[in-house]
This record gives C-alpha cells, sequence and structure tokens, in this order.
C-alpha cells in the first residue's frame, strides 16, 4: 500500500510552479494532500449575500460583483481613500477603503470581489470592506479587455456552483484567486486518489452517519449547498479524532498492555473496615466509580485512571478505598501529592480514617533527614509501610518499595505528561490512578487524555452546604470588607485573592502587596494578617500557610498559589478582586478553598470599576456563570464555550498542539467515544499495527503525527 500520487511535492500540480511551491511550502501546503485539505473558511450564497440593488446605509453585509471602476481619492485632510466601483445584474455599489491606497495596485478592474462591511452614507451608500477577497481574476492586460478576459477565465476554470463562494485561508504572496484557481485545476484529480486513502468501510461510515472521504472534500471545495458543508466537515473531524485516539491508544498501550500488570485479589478484610467506621454513607457516584476502579484493578491489565470531580467530592476517600484494595492484595500503595503541606494533610487524614486497622501509614517529603528519613525509608523498602504519603520525591529519589502495587497521583495537573510516563518505567509496573479536581467535560476529557481510562464523580455528599456566591461592584467594597470583619469577629477566617503581586503601570490592577499593606492599616488593622505569593521562598510560603491552617493567621492576602492548597475548615469566606481577570475554571477552584467546613463558605467577587479594567463582555459572562452555579462540571462546560477548546489543548500537550482544524469538541464531542472505541480496538489487536488490514490506517497515522509519535516514544 501506498500514498504516493497524495505525497507528490505540490510544484507537481498543475498551475504550481517552482515560485508558487514556495508560497505554499510557506504557508504549511508541502504535498498535494495538504492542499486537498486545504478547505475554505468560509462560504457565502444567496442566503448571505446581499445583491448589490438592496444594499442600505446602515447594513453590515457581504456583497460580490466585478470591479467596474477603481481609483485614489484624495481628501483635503490629506488621508488618501482607494475606491472601487463594483456591479453585478441588479445594480452597483462604491466600494471605499480609507488609508489603503496600496490597494490600487492589487485589484483591477474586471476582478470578481467579494466584500464584507458596515455600508455609510458618502455621497451616497458606500461599504467600507473589513475584509475582501478577488474570487476571480481578471487578465493582466489593460482595463479595455477586462470583460471579454475573466469572461474566458471563467469557462476555463468553471466552478460548478457559481452561486456558493468558498473564501479560502489565503496570505499576502498566496492570494484567494490563486487558491482557487489551482483547487480547479488539480480537484477531480486529488479527489480520485484520496478515495484511496478512506479508512472506513461503508458499514462503519453509516453506523456513524458520516460520508465517505473523497465526498466530504468535495462538497468542502465544491459545495452543492452550504447546508452539507457541515456533514462533511463531521467527517474531517471523526478522522482527526480517531488518528488523535488511535495515537493515544497506543501509548496506552505500552502503558497499559504491553507487560502484564497486577491482578490484585480482594480479601475485604480492610475495605469492610473503613466502610464499616465511615461516619456517613459513599455517594452513588463514588460507588460506582469505586466499581470501576476495583474492576480496572482486578483485571491483569494494568490500570491507567484519570478520577474526575469537584474538590470536596469525596475524590481521596475512593483513592484510599483503591490503596486498601491493593494493600489486601499484599502491595503497597503510594499517594503522590503537588506539594508537602498537602501531603502532611493526607497523611494526617489516612491516618485517621485507618487508625486501629492493620495498615502501616508512612509519610515521605522531602524535609525529613537523618534518622528520621533514613527509618521511614527503611519502614517503606522493607514492608512494614503500606500505604506511603509524599511528594514527587517519591518517585524521583528512587525510594524503594517493598511491592508497590498502586500510585495515586494528586492534582494531576502540577505534573507533566512525562512524570506520569515516568511512573509507567517502574518494574514490576503498579496502576496507576490520578486525580483531577478540575473536572471537564467527558467527550473533552477523553479526547484530552485518551491514553487514561476516565470515572467521574459528578455528585456531592448530601448535606454539604454550598459555597454561596455574590458579585459585588467596586463601589461595594467597604461593604464587603465590614462583612468579612464580622465573620473574623466570629472566629472564621478569610482569604482575599488579587490577580498580580505588583502593581505595574500598564494595568489597574489591584495588587497583593499594595493592598495587603493597607488592608493591614485600614479595614482590618488590629488583626493578624499575612501575605502569601508564588515568589516568595517556599520555606516562607509554608511557614505561613501552617499559621493559617492551625488559625494563627486570621487574613490571608494572597495570590492564586493557593488555588491548589490545603483545606483549612476555618476559612469560611474569600474575597476575589479584579475577578475578570481570571479564568472561569480558576475562580472555581478557588472558591473551593472556603467550602470545606460545615459552616457554610461565601465567596465575594469584586470586578474591577470603571478606569480599572472591568473586563469585556466575556469576563461579564464568566461571572455572572460562576455566581449562578456551583457545579465543576457546568463551570467547565460554559469555559469549554468561552474560551474554545485550543487552550485546553495547547495547555495539555505541552504547546505542541494536537493539530485539530476539523473537529470542534463542542460540535463533534458525540464522535469522540467511538473514535476511540474503534481506535483501543484496532491497537490491542494489533499494537503495532503490522497487519495488512492496518497499513492505511498506520500510513495516515505517520502521516499526521510523525514527530509525534516519536515525541510519546512509540514511533
Ligand atoms: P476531594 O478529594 O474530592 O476534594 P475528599 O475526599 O477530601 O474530597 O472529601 C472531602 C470531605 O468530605 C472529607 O472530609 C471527606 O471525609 C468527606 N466525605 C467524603 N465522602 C463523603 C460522603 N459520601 N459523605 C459525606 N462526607 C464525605
Ligand atoms: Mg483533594
Amino acid at each position: 500500500m501506498s500514498l504516493t500520487q497524495l505525497d507528490k511535492p505540490v510544484q507537481f500540480l498543475k498551475g504550481v510552479g517552482p515560485r508558487r511551491a514556495e508560497a505554499f511550502q510557506r504557508m504549511g501546503i508541502l504535498c498535494a494532500r495538504d492542499l486537498l485539505y486545504h478547505v475554505p473558511r468560509r462560504y457565502d450564497d444567496a442566503s448571505t449575500i446581499t445583491p448589490l440593488a438592496r444594499v442600505e446605509v446602515g447594513m453590515d453585509l457581504t456583497a460580490v460583483g466585478k470591479v467596474k471602476s477603481k481609483g485614489i481619492v484624495p481628501t483635503r485632510s490629506g488621508l488618501r481613500i482607494f475606491q472601487a466601483v463594483l456591479q453585478d445584474e441588479t445594480g452597483i455599489l462604491t466600494c471605499a477603503w480609507p488609508g489603503q491606497p496600496w490597494l490600487d495596485r492589487t485589484l483591477r478592474v474586471g476582478d470578481r470581489i467579494l466584500v464584507t462591511g458596515p455600508v455609510k452614507f458618502f455621497h451616497g451608500r458606500q461599504i467600507q470592506p473589513r475584509e475582501h477577497t478577488v474570487l476571480q481574476r481578471a487578465p493582466a492586460a489593460g482595463p479595455d479587455q477586462a470583460t471579454s478576459g475573466t469572461h474566458t477565465s471563467i469557462s476555463a476554470t468553471p466552478t460548478t456552483t457559481p452561486t456558493i463562494f468558498v473564501t479560502y485561508p489565503a496570505s499576502e504572496d498566496l492570494p484567494q484567486w490563486i487558491f482557487r484557481r489551482v483547487i480547479s485545476l488539480n480537484l477531480e484529480w486529488l479527489l480520485r486518489h484520496v478515495g484511496d486513502e478512506d479508512h472506513l468501510t461503508p458499514a462503519t461510515r453509516r453506523a456513524l452517519g458520516l460520508r465517505d472521504l473523497a465526498d466530504a472534500l468535495s462538497t468542502l471545495h465544491r459545495p452543492p449547498s452550504v447546508d452539507r458543508v457541515d456533514a462533511a466537515k463531521r467527517r474531517l473531524a471523526y478522522d482527526e479524532l480517531f488518528y488523535l485516539q488511535l495515537l493515544q491508544a497506543r501509548v496506552r498501550y505500552h502503558a497499559t498492555r504491553e507487560r502484564p500488570g497486577i491482578a490484585f485479589q480482594r480479601t475485604n478484610e480492610l475495605i469492610r473496615a473503613l466502610h464499616d467506621s465511615l461516619p456517613f454513607t459513599l455517594t452513588g457516584a463514588q460507588v460506582s466509580v469505586l466499581r470501576e476502579i476495583y474492576a480496572d484493578m482486578a483485571s491483569p491489565h494494568r490500570m491507567n485512571r484519570m478520577l474526575q470531580g469537584d474538590v470536596g467530592c469525596g475524590k481521596t476517600l475512593v483513592a484510599l478505598f483503591a490503596m486498601l484494595l491493593a494493600v489486601e492484595g499484599g502491595y503497597q500503595a503510594a499517594l503522590m501529592a503537588p506539594t508537602e503541606i498537602l501531603a502532611e494533610q493526607h497523611a494526617a487524614r489516612i491516618r485517621e480514617f485507618l487508625a486501629g486497622m492493620p495498615c502501616g501509614v508512612e509519610i515521605l517529603t522531602g524535609s525529613a533527614t537523618g534518622r528520621r528519613r533514613e527509618d521511614a525509608r527503611a519502614r517503606v523498602a522493607g514492608g512494614e509501610a503500606r500505604v506511603v504519603i509524599g511528594t514527587h520525591a517519591l518517585i524521583q529519589e528512587g525510594v524503594e518499595f517493598d511491592a508497590l502495587g498502586l500510585v495515586v497521583v494528586d492534582e494531576q495537573h502540577r505534573f507533566g505528561v512525562h512524570q506520569r510516563l515516568a511512573l509507567a518505567e517502574r518494574d514490576p509496573a503498579p496502576d496507576v490512578l490520578v486525580m483531577s479536581a478540575t473536572p471537564i467535560p467527558r467527550s473533552l476529557a477523553m479526547a484530552l487524555h485518551g491514553d487514561l481510562d476516565i470515572s467521574m464523580i459528578d455528585e456531592l455528599p448530601t448535606g454539604r452546604r454550598p459555597v454561596v456566591t455574590r458579585l459585588a461592584g467596586p463601589d461595594k467594597r467597604e461593604k464587603v470588607f465590614r462583612e468579612v470583619a464580622r465573620r473574623l469577629d466570629r472566629g472564621e477566617q478569610a482569604y482575599v485573592v488579587y490577580p498580580v503581586i505588583e502593581e505595574s503601570e500598564k494595568a489597574e490592577l489591584r495588587a497583593a502587596e499594595t493592598e495587603y499593606e493597607r488592608l493591614r492599616g485600614d479595614e482590618f488593622a488590629g488583626r493578624e494578617v499575612a501575605l502569601l505569593h508564588g515568589r516568595m521562598p517556599a520555606d516562607e510560603k509554608d511557614r505561613i500557610m501552617r499559621a493559617f491552617l492551625a488559625g494563627g493567621i486570621q487574613v490571608l492576602v494572597a495570590t492564586t498559589v493557593i488555588e491548589v492548597g490545603i483545606d483549612v475548615e476555618g476559612a469560611t469566606v474569600m474575597v476575589i478582586e479584579n475577578a475578570e481577570r481570571f479564568g472561569l475554571s480558576q475562580l472555581h477552584q478557588l472558591r473551593g478553598r472556603v467550602g470545606r467546613g460545615d459552616r457554610g463558605g461565601l465567596c465575594v467577587v469584586i470586578p474591577g470599576g470603571a478606569g480599572e479594567g472591568g473586563g469585556g463582555s466575556a469576563a461579564r459572562e464568566r461571572l455572572d456563570v460562576f455566581a449562578r452555579t456551583n457545579d465543576g462540571f457546568e463551570i467547565a462546560a460554559a469555559d469549554l464555550r468561552i474560551r474554545g477548546q485550543g487552550d485546553f489543548f495547547g495547555a495539555e500537550q505541552h504547546g505542541h498542539g494536537t493539530g485539530l482544524r476539523f473537529a470542534d469538541i463542542l460540535v463533534h464531542g458525540d464522535l469522540v467515544g467511538p473514535a476511540r472505541e474503534r481506535a483501543r480496538g484496532i491497537v490491542d489487536a494489533d499494537p503495532e499495527l503490522a497487519r495488512e488490514e492496518n497499513a492505511l490506517v498506520r500510513l495516515v497515522l505517520e502521516r499526521r503525527y510523525g514527530e509525534r509519535l516519536k515525541l510519546f516514544g512509540v514511533g
């Protein structure tokens, strides 16, 4: 099987000489296939194009016409305006581009152009295009021959559907009309060959409601009608999701299937004891994710699972049950936290839960030294310690375990993909459970973490009092702080959060350092106030966090360093200043810090006022959503809607991007599951994709992800 036809460099295509080929290359279009997949970014038809006779002042519209005449109009102010008169079957319209006289050199009389913009009144109707594209080029000859010249060019490069105008992503040296021309000249040939690259059988296509590849691409370049475009894009979206899943399925195979994992035996001795000692019952969501985790751990495959759920939904308890299953089966379990103080808090809680049970708990952090550290290490190596809690020092410093069977990673986003993969290298390979308190929609989670299985806790324990969230205008600031002071009088503690540490001249933002000084001398005079930010030395941060935890500090003025924080039961109120500066998920993480006690938390967000950069409408929307709901999944869905998926993929893949051009999780989310199932099915049966029937997907995978395959070490 070879795909050589579409791998031909672009300069072998009709209408592409060496110079044009270079320009294509600069746009990332190297081979014939790249050109075929360079699909239009917009489509206009009668429903979006206004006939010139119907253009009215005040409209914002798109129009198409042929340039009848043009010229530069000087004004008294010295501004030079390029003007062109457009004509269609219905009438004429003046287009004006103030301050862009150079367009006189690029637009020709006879060019057929598409313009989009507002219509104003200047000696008559006049559109001032925001955007314009040359759909069809008049020949270079003088204006006299323009009309007849254009006619020949139309018949030489026929457009199948003259009423639909497609606009390609173009560049300065590769304008629209070149794309249209080169595609026209080569489309039939390209489509003939791409048919051979379709990896979906008609049966699978029907099951998923997808078009065949050649048909989809043909529709995108020459839509018989604009409403067919979405279905065609859906096919390309599926392909992208499928190949991404295929890549991730191979990562998963290496991590979980290549070497035998542990099939944990359950005796129920410890699990029962923990169940019986709980003063509450597990939520339905906890029970169902535990069922998934137990089944995964009991299987001979290695577990590589992500546990998602809002702060306080009971993930850590679920993880503890999983650790007990490992211990019952004769293994040790480790819990890795991003900070030392968090590790200590986990250790203290877990010791409480396991009090009196035959299960040694040990903590290993960087700060323990000398004899104590040696002893702790010896208990881990000797097997006395069954549950080991620590920071990433657990993994990095080559700590010896007697029989490590399960690794739990808390706040997984604090650790990189590479650290996760590093865990996999340990021999024998322990099961892995990573926890995330930043829940995201399942389809997005599956697309981002195709190598992991996903469990979700989407329910909080009953009786939990939700954090009350209020939006307060900057003019209410004093009142807000008076309310905070009243809570302090009752023995409660508060966080005040700022977007930046120091004031800067560029942005008028309230800064933690300045406000700390102010609050200490004013609103909170005479109280214990402390400052915490990311630039402070680690031991200083640690000291302050401990003092806050112990109740010695009443007000903690902080930046987002507290986002991944410990639970301080006395902390019940949080004020977030310049709240428009924070992302939605970030706000929600912050709010999670005051939901832990049983007194009911309060979170007040104060956006910056006029002159303080109150933020645009997206910021407004974020804050409204934030105040309206406490549900992390809802927050995440809104975040995805407002920000788009780019940010999520960007952060996760460390800037390499996933190359999702067609797939939009919001639109095509339903395709992720089927794509993943199919990809895993193929890889589980044929991990190296060596079989004849998989030759095609292997080739396409290499084409798409050649570099990435190396990056993931699965080339
Ligand atoms: P997470 O790790 O998801 O933030 P935790 O496991 O730390 O949540 O649980 C938060 C608090 O709720 C803990 O004090 C825990 O003991 C308690 N908890 C866990 N599950 C339940 C439940 N089903 N009912 C009541 N309280 C629970
Ligand atoms: Mg937690």
